[in-house]
């Protein structure tokens, strides 16, 4: 994805360019975006966090890497390469609208409200995975998704907080909102807003359960990983792995196996989600497995 990538990579600088110009202009956005996730967590853990538990919350150890901290903080920014952004480039002015609802397309369409993004799928199956781990579930916001590194999710009858599952939340949020991005920039850029370039539900789910399969994979390697001598970990601990999966997967025996340190392997099918296959297939699909992604967005 070299092409797209230096295209959009040179807009991006464009426009950061731009809004360093603009100084003032850019600060307000920011805090529109603050303003939005700070209220979006309130709703969700009961209390107003200032901008600094945002950036908290978007440094957090539980946040994947730093492809979902730059996206997270494009969301907080109004920086996403669709909408405004776009708007501000006169020659790709026609990149501003959605070309299925004919509307302005913010982040919030995009992860909240298309119908060809595929986010209604997306966030269907994040709600299945969380009413397994009881987590409660709200029709995601810009602001929920900026914000969901803050830790927040409790137990009910101690009060304290459910560190694997707020870890859980923090995963699949940020890495679902992402996929949606991706998908989105796959029709918008990689098919150009074609009508049978819209990825399919079966398409979308298929790929988030791979996505999902594959962070599983690695957060397991990952807890296998014995930090040597004065090392620290970089992964989490196999408990800290365990209190994380346990109940979302489709077989448990992994957990005792990492905690155990007896891990055979992983692979294939490991969220508690199964790929959908073609219909009119009689065979199995063994193991589903993502296409290498040939780009990167956001
Ligand atoms: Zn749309
Ligand atoms: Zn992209």
């Amino acid at each position: 994805g070299a092409a797209l990538g230096s295209m959009t990579q040179a807009l991006l600088y464009k426009g950061i360019r731009r809004v360093k110009r603009e100084g003032t202009k850019e600060r307000r956005r920011t805090m529109m975006g603050l303003d939005a996730t700070r209220y979006a967590s309130k709703d969700r853990v009961g209390l107003a966090p200032l901008d600094e538990t945002i950036w908290k919350s978007i440094r957090a150890k539980n946040m994947g890497d730093n492809r979902l901290r730059v996206f997270l903080w494009k969301i907080v920014h109004d920086a996403l390469g669709c909408g405004s952004f776009w708007e501000n480039i006169e020659k790709y002015k026609e990149r501003a609208k959605c070309p299925t609802c004919d509307i302005t397309e913010t982040a919030e369409h995009t992860l909240t409200e298309c119908p060809s993004s595929g986010q209604k799928v997306v966030w269907n199956l994040v709600q299945r995975v969380f009413e397994k781990k009881g987590i409660d579930w709200k029709r995601p916001t810009p602001g929920s998704i900026a914000s969901c590194g803050a830790r927040s999710i409790v137990n009910p009858r101690t009060g304290k907080p459910r560190t694997g599952a707020s870890r859980l939340y923090t995963i699949l949020v940020s890495q679902s909102a992402y996929l949606i991005w991706k998908l989105r920039c796959e029709w918008r850029i990689g098919k150009q807003g074609e009508k049978d370039g819209v990825p399919t539900d079966k398409e979308v789910h298929n790929r988030w359960v791979a996505m999902v399969n594959r962070i599983i994979k690695l957060d397991a390697l990952a807890a296998m990983r014995k930090p040597k001598g004065k090392e620290k970990r970089t992964g989490p601990c196999p408990v800290l792995f365990a209190n994380t999966w346990q109940g979302v997967l489709l077989d448990e025996e992994v957990i005792p196996e990492i905690v155990n340190g007896k891990l055979r392997g992983v692979s294939g099918v490991l969220v508690g989600i199964s790929p959908l296959v073609q219909e009119g297939r009689t065979r199995r699909v063994p193991h589903y497995r993502a296409k290498p992604s040939s780009r990167r967005c956001a």
